[in-house]
């Protein structure tokens, strides 16, 4: 009990809203939380994305030129040098050795008035040396008074809603405070003697002397993915269980058929295959528990519909789940398109509906009237009730958190459940994740696409004479930047805006991503849709199954950051339709060999699966902490590739410690593509 309790405390803590952070306003708080970040314990695990090495001050002497490095001097000067708007604020320091550095900063006439800046105090210094005018400097600099400055490994972490890496660890450091010494989670035990999640946790943040590569790191590391990896565990066993449950029979398929025949072309083999495993599923007379594994645009959507009419004729009610406004309201209109001849349509159901619209949708689920409705995760809030719920299909399924992937089979008796993702999974790492689920693959396109045309490029300019040409040829174009804010290393999407607004000035290029407004989000896809803007600047939240056949050309800017998975998944928001599409991709200038690589995999091949079957064999264990990448396949920490062989072995050895409902619902994918 005493365990169950402090466990609690654990998640308890790790559950509170940001807000309760000291230094995190409502500002702040509004904008963390349209990135996800909405508890202390999302905060806890923005891991930092690099450690400096800030062991050993070097003396101003030995300093090397243009190599950041930690120094220390005394004030000897300090003054305000140049005009206007150059003006300058040059502290003057130097050592015992008679070295002499001067540190300019910009736009900082405060730093003159500040008294940790008095003659002769001593100072901690962290900057790149450069010669200007024979004399030796460093603009802006860090610095700090040198009592005030402990050597270590320093955490870096990318910055979140505009908050710098410094802002980013005092939060942390605060939310460590919080979780003191004695919070446990309910797996440390059975664990042991592995590092706790609290240690693992201050251990990661705070590294220590051996560095980021250091066995403690390590270790710490993969208790974070041990926690993440056995509650997901559980929660597939729990499923497993829910399974065996009996269902109504339902074998009449008349109304699925008259869909079919108003399609305007027939299904691909592979989609035949499904459809027909499905419907067995449904006239077997116990839950149908499966997982629809498609490649991109292999046409899971009517799958989808098929089945949902299925439910319809039955007198049952059927729900999709997608996740992102975006996407569920993409859905409901080519659902209701092709319903319409069939005199039959989904509601859809968003978290940002007008109230009365959204209290007349819920009495027609309550009353029944509604009989199929599409919509985001609003579709399992605690309001929505259905009459009859007995078909829940869940799309991009990797995208929901562990508790929310299977929350709508929990809305009715015996529902059937149809999980769909566009990200196949080799069968042996499909056995281990989705164990318990029937597995449904759907390989190949519709007839008549041609493969996405794939190039990794260095030329820029050539770049652009393209994007002219896919311009005037009326296509559009898709430009992918891997952050919504500027950091040290990359631009935001503005920047990206603005500059490719100077020389495309015709294309109405607009912005998309995470953190705008659902109903703005909608208005920039449908004008991407109409053609009124033909050059969308994006984060990865297109990635998501949007569809916009006209989208001839994807530029993924950075591409090496991205696993194989995820950029197979936004190479197909083009092609399609049957014009040749390309992708261009953009390697970050310091992308390592082995990514370089990855890259020319991706030219080379088409099929998600055997695409995820080398990412499997390219990637191993081994790359330091901080270097890692995640979020292909909706976990936080676990990289499905790279952790093969840990995903497996506790699969096959889950020990029979029960997670918290805290944790299944504190367990989701940290990715900004969620709303
Ligand atoms: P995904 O599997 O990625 O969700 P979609 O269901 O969005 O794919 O389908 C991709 C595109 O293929 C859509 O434009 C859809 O209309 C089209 N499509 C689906 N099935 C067929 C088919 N059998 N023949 C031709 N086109 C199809
Ligand atoms: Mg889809």
């Amino acid at each position: 009990m005493l365990c169950l309790r402090q466990a609690y405390a654990m998640y308890g803590i790790m559950e509170q809203d940001i807000g309760v952070l000291p230094g995190v306003g409502p500002a702040i708080a509004g904008r963390l939380h349209k990135l996800g970040v909405a508890c202390v314990g999302d905060v806890l695990f923005h891991l930092p994305k690099d450690y400096v090495d800030d062991r050993i001050s070097i003396p101003l002497r030995d300093l090397q030129e243009g190599v950041e490095a930690r120094t220390s001097g005394q004030v000897l000067n300090v003054d305000a040098s140049g005009y206007g708007r150059r003006k300058q604020a040059v502290i003057t320091v130097g050592d015992e050795d008679g070295a002499i550095l001067q540190l300019r900063f910009f736009h900082s006439p405060f730093l003159l008035r500040d008294a940790r800046l008095a003659l002769g105090r001593k100072l901690s210094i962290r900057g790149k040396l450069e010669w200007w005018h024979g004399q030796a400097q460093m603009l802006h600099p860090e610095w700090l008074p040198e009592e005030a400055f402990t050597a270590g490994w320093r955490p870096v972490y990318a910055s979140l809603a505009g908050l710098g890496s410094a802002r980013i660890g005092k939060l942390i450091a605060a939310a460590l405070n919080l979780l003191g010494s004695s919070a446990k989670s309910p797996f440390d035990d059975i664990l042991a003697p592995r590092p706790s999640l609290a240690q693992a946790l201050k251990r990661l943040h705070q590294a220590d002397d051996d560095g980021p590569c250091g066995e403690l790191m390590r270790q710490s590391f993969e208790r974070l993915q041990l926690e993440e990896l056995l509650t997901y565990l559980h929660l597939m066993r729990r499923m497993r269980k829910q399974a065996q449950i009996d269902a109504e029979i339902w074998r009449d398929a008349s109304l699925s058929d008259a869909f079919l025949a108003a399609l305007p072309y027939p299904l691909t083999d592979a989609q035949v295959i499904v459809w027909n495993e499905i419907r067995e599923d449904m006239a077997r007379g116990q839950r149908m528990h499966r997982l629809l594994q498609g490649d991109v645009g292999s046409g899971k959507t009517w799958v989808a519909a098929l089945a949902m009419l299925m439910a319809v004729q039955h007198g049952a009610q059927a729900a999709l789940m997608a996740p992102t406004s975006v996407l569920a309201a993409q859905h409901a209109q080519t659902i209701n398109a092709m319903f319409a001849p069939l005199g039959k349509s989904v509601a859809l159901l968003t978290g940002n509906m007008k109230v009365g619209e959204r209290r007349a949708l819920l009495a027609g689920l309550a009353d029944g009237s509604i009989n199929m409705v599409v919509g985001t995760h609003a579709l399992i809030s605690d309001d929505v009730i259905y009459k009859k719920l007995r078909l829940a299909i869940v799309d991009e399924q990797h995208r929901f958190g562990v508790r929310q992937r299977w929350a709508l089979t929990e809305r009715g008796e015996a529902v059937h459940l149809l999980a769909m993702t566009a990200t196949p999974i080799p069968r042996s790492m499909a056995l281990a994740l989705y164990g318990d689920m029937d597995l449904s693959l759907m390989r190949g396109m519709p007839p008549g696409r041609k493969p996405v045309d794939t190039r990794l490029i260095g030329s820029r300019s050539k770049l652009a004479d393209g994007m002219r040409r896919m311009l005037d040829e009326g296509g559009r174009i898709y430009w992918i930047v891997p952050r919504i804010d500027e950091d040290e290393d990359g631009v935001s999407v503005e920047q990206r805006v603005e500059a490719l607004k100077k020389r495309f000035a015709d294309a109405g290029v607009l912005a998309l991503h995470g953190r705008m407004k659902a109903a703005d989000k909608e208005q920039v896809l449908s004008a991407f849709a109409d053609g009124t803007c033909r050059l969308l600047v994006s984060t990865t939240v297109v990635e998501v199954g949007v569809n916009v056949p006209q989208a001839r050309l994807i530029v993924i800017e950075e591409a090496d950051r991205y696993g194989l998975a995820q950029l197979h998944q936004l190479r197909g928001r083009v092609g399609r339709d049957a014009a040749q599409a390309y992708c261009v991709l953009l390697p970050s200038s310091d992308a390592s060999t082995n990514a370089l690589v990855r890259l020319r995999h991706l030219a080379a091949c088409h099929d998600g699966l055997e695409l995820a079957e080398l990412d499997l064999q390219l990637r191993g264990a081994g790359d330091a902490v901080g270097a890692r990448q995640s979020g292909d396949m909706g976990f936080r920490l676990l990289d499905v590739s790279r952790d093969a062989a840990l995903i497996r072995h506790w699969h096959a050895h889950l020990p029979d410690v029960e997670p918290t409902d805290a944790m299944l619902h504190f367990w989701r994918p940290m990715a900004e593509s969620v709303d």
